[in-house]
């Protein structure tokens, strides 16, 4: 029983993925996979002319601001990616059912009304956000989908408490994920050998480290890589075996990840 994270950011690959997992589902393993949606959510941007707005938060985490119209737009991304991995499961004669918001339930968050944004050295507020931070984790719907044969994929998004949907961190959605159904593993890929400590030198990659290690595997950790940090340490918390941050650009991402390569945490 695993948990994949496939980013959603350019310079990930998923095609090799797929074929890869299509293999393992066959043999009867059981596997989730949750994807990003980033790099579709700037093409469709782009193409709208609608300027993303990012933002820092005194503690350092770097995140959008979503508004309503983004939050649809989110959806838009995430179901084009969504689609991309269905579509490329079927060729294989997998059959994979995205679970998406309000109809299905899984993941369950709370409204970040309002984000703490660092601005000019200032701390500011800035209200209308459509993100949140999951609460809970609802995992019928996957075990349906496992005794039915088919593998789940899950968009980052949420239900409210409210029943409207929220953009949440599709790492932390993937950790959530993987405590609930207690996973043996997290594989979370990604454009980067894993976890480095020099950025953009592979030979610096971290191989093995524990929990007991995240203070100092935080010193290295810069931008987005902070959030997975964080979602390592959730999903460790949460009785996960072990995760791993692995490659998705590798020809078996997934089985190279297995393996050992990558950084493994447990
Ligand atoms: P994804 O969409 O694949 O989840 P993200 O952009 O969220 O990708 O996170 C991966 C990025 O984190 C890398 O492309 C890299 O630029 C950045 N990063 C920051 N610090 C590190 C680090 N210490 N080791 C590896 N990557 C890092």
């Amino acid at each position: 029983r695993g948990v994949v994270k496939i980013g959603g950011a350019k310079g990930n690959k998923y095609d090799n993925l797929i074929g890869e997992m299509a293999e393992r589902l066959r043999r009867g393993e059981r596997w989730v996979l949750v994807h990003g949606a980033s790099s579709f959510m700037e093409d469709l941007s782009k193409e709208l002319n609608i300027e993303p707005k990012y933002v820092t938060s005194p503690s350092g985490f770097k995140s959008r601001f979503v508004s309503k119209s983004d939050l649809t737009l989110f959806r838009a991304a995430c179901c084009l990616f969504s689609v991309s991995l269905v579509n490329l499961f079927g060729k294989f004669g997998i059959n994979a059912v995205p679970l998406y918001p309000p109809d299905s339930i899984s993941a369950i968050a709370t409204r970040k009304d309002f984000l703490r944004v660092l601005e000019g050295g200032k701390v500011r507020l800035m209200r209308g956000n459509y993100s949140g931070y999951i609460t809970s984790f609802v995992n019928e719907e996957i075990y349906s989908l496992w005794e039915a044969g088919a593998i789940p994929i899950l968009p980052p998004l949420a239900v409210a408490d409210d029943g409207e949907f929220l953009n949440v961190d599709g790492d932390r959605m993937a950790a959530a994920a993987a405590a609930s159904l207690k996973a043996d593993v997290l594989v979370i890929l990604s454009n980067v050998p894993g976890l480095l400590k020099v950025p953009n030198d592979a030979s610096t990659a971290i191989r093995r480290a524990s929990l007991k290690d995240m203070p100092v595997l935080e010193n290295y950790a810069l931008g987005n890589m902070k959030r997975k940090l964080l979602a390592v340490k959730e999903a460790l918390e949460g009785g996960v075996g072990s995760v791993i941050i692995g490659d998705s650009r590798q020809e078996r991402p997934l089985s190279t990840a297995l393996d050992g390569k990558g950084t493994v945490l447990c």
